[in-house]
């Protein structure tokens, strides 16, 4: 008997949890020998989902659920899961059933088959704009310019089922910049691409707009490679060439023919070039140095208010340990 546990990030999906609990099981109880369990985590939402994810535990034994301190974002919300996931595999999935839970069937073969890392590939991009999808292409294609020691899969998102081995490799992985779609890349082992179409969600509203997304690109450069730092220096050393060349071409053009260069316009194209390439450059350093600012700090991913109904504390070697608090009362009085 194989245990798969199913992590499903949460923030604000009050009006699918309901929905996604029985539609998911209505496909997982058909796949033979292989026992499901649920972790969803409440990525510090502000509507009723803590509350449908209190009523979903208390009605199933193999829910159990993850209150974090506050919002933290997905990608931290998915390393608490897989902290606390205690199958020999796990699948991770959105809330708001974009995910289709008919391709877990699959995936579940292929983890058998011996696969580590079975990804969901998405096979339409057709649901966006014109725009998203150019962001999407020029990403991939830049990253796959400069990430020399491994590729980044394309159209692959964070669906996928992880074997054990996957799990233990990414709990390693402390840091604090979380580019999960990169670390699952970095993780290695088998992996296999699934393709899937990505549903409409099922209710509520997307938390995803361009800035989240340019600010998610910028994180998976500057957490993943460092060539932009060294484009910097390739065209720092190219302008200070062109600029030796025209200084020689101005000086042979005034010895030899008496021609007064143009001033104004020439230096004015030239200072607000080279201004231009120094902020850009300074901008680029300055995001690796904030990387180094957040990373240097070593603060945990997230902190876990409560489980289960029971209130936590944060330790070291266990992220979260059940706290054995007196009941709030008899501190106030
Ligand atoms: N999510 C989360 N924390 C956040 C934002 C989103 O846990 O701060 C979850 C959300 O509940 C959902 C998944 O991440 O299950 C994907 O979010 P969303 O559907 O908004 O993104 P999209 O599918 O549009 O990319
Ligand atoms: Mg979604």
């Amino acid at each position: 008997m194989d245990t798969v546990t199913i992590i499903v990030p949460c923030y604000n999906e009050e009006e699918v949890i309901d929905l996604f609990y029985p539609t998911v099981q209505a496909h997982v109880e058909k796949i033979p020998d292989c026992r499901f369990d649920y972790v969803f985590v409440n990525d510090g939402s502000r509507d009723r989902t803590l509350d449908k994810l209190r009523e979903l535990s208390a009605a199933h034994d193999d829910v159990t659920y993850i209150s974090l301190s506050r919002n933290f974002g997905k990608e931290s919300a998915m390393m608490a899961g897989i902290d606390y996931a205690a199958g020999d595999a796990v699948i991770i999935m959105d809330a708001d059933l974009q995910h289709p839970p008919s391709a877990i069937a699959d995936m579940i073969k292929y983890w058998r088959d011996g696969y580590d890392d079975v990804c969901g590939k998405r096979v339409d991009r057709a649901g966006e704009t014109w725009l998203k999808r150019s962001c999407a292409n020029l990403f991939y294609a830049v990253m796959k310019k400069f990430s020399t020691s491994y590729e980044m899969q394309r159209d692959v998102g964070d669906f996928r089922l992880l074997d054990r081995r996957c799990i233990e490799a990414l709990k390693l992985m402390r840091e604090n910049q979380r580019f999960t779609k990169g670390l699952f890349t970095w993780v290695g082992y088998r992996k296999k691409e699934i393709p899937f179409e990505v549903q409409p969600r099922a209710a509520g509203t997307t938390t995803w707009n361009y800035l989240a997304l340019f600010n998610l690109a910028m994180k998976g450069m500057t957490s993943f490679t460092t060539a932009p730092l060294r484009l910097m220096t390739f065209l720092g050393m190219i302008i200070s060439f062109g600029a030796m060349a025209y200084m020689l071409f101005v000086f042979t053009m005034a010895i030899l023919y008496g021609d007064p260069v143009a001033g104004y316009p020439t230096l004015m194209t030239v200072m607000l070039f080279l201004g231009g390439i120094q902020i850009l450059s300074l901008g680029i350093i300055g995001e690796y140095l904030a990387q180094i600012f957040h990373e240097s700090k070593r603060r945990p991913i997230y902190l876990v208010d409560e489980i289960d109904g029971k209130r936590m504390i944060y330790t070291p070697q266990f992220v979260a340990t059940e706290i054995n608090a007196k009941p709030k009362k008899e501190f106030d009085s």
